[in-house]
């Protein structure tokens, strides 16, 4: 098996990046690397000549009552997993190589961000394309590899690739979850033996409201909010943060479900967030 080449700065990067020969594909993430991850690996491997994922825990990201501390950091796990995966090379820029001294620019896209997670994490998204824009320009990948798990960030490297002619190709992968439907995410470690088993309710209710629309008895957005919290509430002890329905391509919030809809969840056990989307397509 060929060996993964570690790069820390943005110069091993970049010389590596001229002497690459074929198609590139790339997985940005923030590390503590699961099978959501490797499925995504996976399929750059497959599809391009060589792969290049990136582990940063980008501070810009997160708001200051966040988890920017204490998000896992098993930097040897996530080394084995590249390797193991087929990766080229595993970028690890420590936060000087990403943010020099005085940085002062931000990237912001328009109305996709302005729902759901934007709206509870005021800020996160700029955060999120900023740092996205910066990998991408010094990767130059052919294929971008992103998770539905996270739609909105999805919808917006989107509609950042388009509007800024970026010329990568953005393929999302469908979610990986655990057997019990939990959606598989780094901040899963967080949760309690008891939070655990809860914690699939959180899907479990989003396909229930699926069900509910693609059987075309449901169009109304607020009767299928009110359906989701019944279906939450049943297993407590969650805190909402949103439910929402929105379009898929703009993120936008739609009242009467007349063509294939996003629904969008988050909430909270105990202090672990948790986010998930489920397609639903009505009859119509
Ligand atoms: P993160 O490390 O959480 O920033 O995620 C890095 C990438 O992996 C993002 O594109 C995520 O959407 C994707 N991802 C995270 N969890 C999953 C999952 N359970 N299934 C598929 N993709 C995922």
């Amino acid at each position: 098996m060929a060996g993964v080449q570690i790069f820390k700065k943005n110069s091993e990067l970049r010389d590596w990046r001229l002497k690459a020969v074929g198609s590139v594909g790339f997985v940005p993430t923030m590390g503590a690397l699961h099978a959501g991850h490797a499925a995504l690996i996976e399929r750059s491997v497959a599809e391009n000549d060589l792969t290049v994922v990136s582990v940063f825990v980008n501070p810009m990201q997160f708001g200051p009552a966040e988890d920017l501390g204490r998000y896992p950091r098993p930097w040897e796990k996530d080394e084995a997993l590249c390797r193991l995966k087929g990766a080229a090379t595993l970028y690890w820029p420590e936060p000087s190589d990403i943010y020099p001294p005085f940085f002062s620019s931000q990237v912001e896209v328009l109305g996709v961000g302005d729902h759901w997670c934007g709206r509870s994490r005021p800020g996160h998204f700029i955060g999120v394309s900023t740092v996205v824009l910066k990998l991408l320009m010094r990767v130059k990948p052919n294929r971008l590899y992103l998770g539905q798990k996270d739609a909105q960030q999805a919808a917006i490297i989107t509609k950042m690739v388009a509007d800024l002619d970026l010329g990568t190709e953005v393929v999302v992968c469908p979610t990986v979850r655990e057997l019990d439907g939990l959606a598989l995410s780094s901040r899963n470690q967080y949760l309690t033996a008891k939070e655990r088993e809860i914690a699939p309710g959180l899907h479990r209710a989003l396909r229930l409201c699926a069900k509910g629309v693609q059987t075309g008895l449901i169009k109304d957005s607020k009767a299928i909010g009110q359906l989701f919290q019944e279906h939450l509430s049943s297993s407590s002890p969650w805190r909402l943060d949103y439910f929402g329905v929105a379009d898929p391509v703009t993120m936008q919030p739609v009242e009467l479900i007349d063509k294939p809809v996003r629904l969008m969840a988050a909430a909270f056990l105990g202090t672990t967030r948790l986010i998930d989307n489920e397609a639903a397509n009505p009859r119509i």
